[in-house]
């Protein structure tokens, strides 16, 4: 494991007040910020979107074709280029590395950019801690602190762009810290500029947003009627399972939720894909996998089996080798669209929230 960058004392200037970044707005809205607040030529605003989305800089110090004065009056109307910044990057030996953002309030998120053949994925957070608390993970483990906007969104996945040399990864997951659906106004806006051809333009197809099963949140995102990939940690066959991995307050029943994700698929044509984390004793039984194949192809969905990455003395283990074989073989050999998730960067703090926790600690 190679620590790349370690920086702990971050001179947060912009704290005490409530800044907001630029790519919290499309080219439209850069546009009438540039004209009506800072009183600039409109051309000041597409060159700023370009730097932001076009070229993914999002140091002032890079956009040499704008005046400084342009950037005092960004900062007298409480605007900047960036909010955040990257204050720790972890690069494991198979290439995976995790990055911690400081946020302008000096709170932390993580991200995680996952190579694999020719394909690059960012995995990012949409909120800073998660109010869902499964038992079993990291992330949750403090509950909420808050919301992430959409600008910083989209400055996350801006940094992570930073990492690759400025360029557009192949795929973004949104299976960070947070369920994204409880964030669903900021995450729908960031979106908008990560996926429109005007601004980022990585085509929605592209874009994975997970769930914990929030149904209202499914139902709405259906009902944008774009190309997003839903995918849903089901984690478990039936309600009572279900009940020992997640606390009753965010859980909704299950067939509930595979309703809601039959609306999604009626919506917008997309296969929906059932996360499932395999946990030794939990919900790895012969019982279960055969179960989930009749889920899965009632439903017409695809599994991703997800074998645990034991993180801490928590009581949740990985089943063994021959168990997640069995597992995924029923639901192959069913006709089940499956795939085992490989472990990735589990020299870097790789199950979700680990990084994270570790530095606040
Ligand atoms: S698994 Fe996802 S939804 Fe559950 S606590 Fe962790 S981040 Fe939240």
């Amino acid at each position: 494991m190679e620590i790349v960058k370690e920086n702990k004392s971050v001179n947060r200037n912009i704290i005490a007040k409530r800044i907001t970044p630029l790519s919290s707005f499309n080219s439209a809205e850069l546009e009438k910020i540039v004209i009506e607040k800072l009183n600039e030529p409109k051309f000041r605003a597409k060159q700023l979107a370009e730097w932001l989305y076009k070229k993914l800089i999002l140091d002032a110090n890079s956009m040499k074709n704008i005046p400084a004065k342009l950037f005092d009056k960004l900062t007298e109307n409480d605007f900047t280029t960036c909010s955040s910044e990257i204050i720790k990057k972890q690069q494991s030996h198979d290439g995976t590395t995790k990055i911690l953002i400081q946020l302008a309030d000096n709170e932390v998120i993580e991200s995680v950019i996952i190579p694999s053949d020719k394909r690059i994925t960012f995995c990012l957070s949409t909120q800073v801690g998660c109010p869902v608390q499964c038992y079993f993970c990291a992330s949750g483990k403090n509950g909420l602190t808050r919301n992430l906007s959409a600008g910083e969104i989209v400055e996350q996945f801006i940094h992570c762009c930073s990492i690759i040399g400025h360029k557009l990864p192949s795929n973004i997951v949104f299976m960070g810290i947070g369920e994204g659906l409880l964030n669903l106004e900021n995450l729908l806006n960031a979106l908008e500029i990560i996926s429109s051809e005007n601004e980022i333009n990585l085509g929605a197809r592209r874009i994975t947003v997970s769930t914990s099963g929030w149904v209202p949140g499914i139902v709405k995102l259906a009902d944008q009627e774009k190309q997003f990939n839903l995918a849903l940690s089901l984690h478990a066959v039936d309600d009572e399972m279900r009940s020992k991995l997640i606390p009753g307050k965010m859980r909704y029943p299950v067939n509930k939720i595979l309703e809601a994700c039959r609306y999604y698929r009626q919506k917008t044509n997309r296969m929906v894909t059932y996360e499932y984390t395999l946990l030794k004793g939990i919900n790895d039984s012969i019982v279960a996998a055969k179960k989930l194949t009749t889920l899965a192809l009632e439903n017409r969905a695809k599994v991703n089996l997800i074998p645990y990455n034991s993180t801490e003395n928590n009581g949740f283990y990985r089943p063994s080798a021959k168990r997640i074989n069995e597992f995924s073989s029923i639901l192959e050999k069913a006709g089940v669209q499956v795939s085992v998730r490989r472990e990735m960067g589990n020299d870097v703090d790789a199950a979700c929230g680990q990084l994270r926790n570790k530095y606040n600690k």
